[in-house]
């Protein structure tokens, strides 16, 4: 009934060829043989319907676009489906959040970058899943294969995703007050992480917060970390400071780091 469409370009490979160049380049590091596998299979096994186009381009993973239709006379459902990247390069500095982090223990750290890739794929899957069964506001991971995740779409009906809280439009007149009541909304959603999920994000800022109608979703878990790893703490420190700054530009008379800190672990 809903036929499968694949509009991606990218997906059909061999047609690009009169494509942009920057842009192909960035896809088919991303988009090889395997990958538009696993992106067809999920299409014929109906996870998946439609593959847009990348929603972010980035040095570790592309995400794109994507719609679903759960429910077979159901409305579609948007989706969004990132795929890491095999570079072997961007992930060598990603080692010291693995190292330590008792549930990897594969043997699969050093060398073997598809290895590498599926790891944190499958690390972000997990993360996920336990932030979002904690109630904590980011995208529900639907599916995981090899390194193509598959979640809600933070966005719009229409496939519009949501603004990062760095680029959020935050104009009205009781902006203070917004800002304000964002600030202490992340200071709760950091306790939670740290007390309910026992989890520390490890990258957060403005950058991976989204942003939508008052209300903040946390993204971008591949790298977060369980609690008792050895560098949480240092993690977590850095995380408090990032945020407080931006806060602190945007006006926000915040705590102090070290305030944040113990009210985060205490
Ligand atoms: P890179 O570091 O290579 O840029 P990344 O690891 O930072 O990639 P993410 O932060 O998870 O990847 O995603 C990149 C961007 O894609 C985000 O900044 C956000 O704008 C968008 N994005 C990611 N997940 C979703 C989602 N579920 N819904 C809407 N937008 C999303
Ligand atoms: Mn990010």
């Amino acid at each position: 009934k809903h036929a499968a469409k694949i509009r991606l370009d990218d997906v059909k490979g061999e047609q690009s060829r009169e494509k942009d160049k920057a842009d192909r380049a960035t896809s088919e590091q991303v988009l090889d043989q395997r990958t538009r596998m696993i992106l067809l299979q999920m299409i014929n096994r109906g996870f998946v319907s439609e593959v847009h186009g990348a929603i972010s381009t980035g040095k570790e993973a592309n995400v794109y676009g994507a719609v679903a239709y759960p429910d077979l006379d159901g409305p579609p459902v948007q989706r969004a489906i990132k795929v890491y990247k095999t570079a072997i390069l961007s992930f060598k500095d990603r080692e010291r959040y693995i190292t330590g982090e008792h549930r990897f223990k594969s043997g699969a750290e050093k060398g073997n970058s598809r290895k590498m890739v599926k790891l944190w794929a499958e690390k972000e899957f997990r993360n996920l899943r336990r932030i979002h069964a904690a109630g904590i506001k980011c995208p529900e991971p639907i599916q995981l294969k090899l390194h193509v995740l598959v979640m809600e779409l933070l966005g719009d009906r229409k496939g519009y995703a949501y603004p990062r809280l760095r680029d959020a439009a935050i104009s009205s007149e009781d902006a203070e007050e917004v800002w304000r009541s964002l600030y202490i909304q992340l200071l709760g959603i950091m306790r939670r992480m740290y007390q309910v999920c026992k989890l520390v994000h490890a990258d957060l800022s403005e950058y991976n917060i989204l942003y939508n109608d008052r209300q903040l979703y946390i993204i971008d878990v591949s790298q977060s970390v369980e609690h008792d790893h050895p560098r949480s703490l240092e993690f977590l420190r850095m995380d408090i400071k990032n945020t407080g700054d931006f806060f602190r530009r945007e006006g926000v008379d915040t705590l102090s780091d070290r305030a944040v800190f113990d009210f985060v672990t205490a």
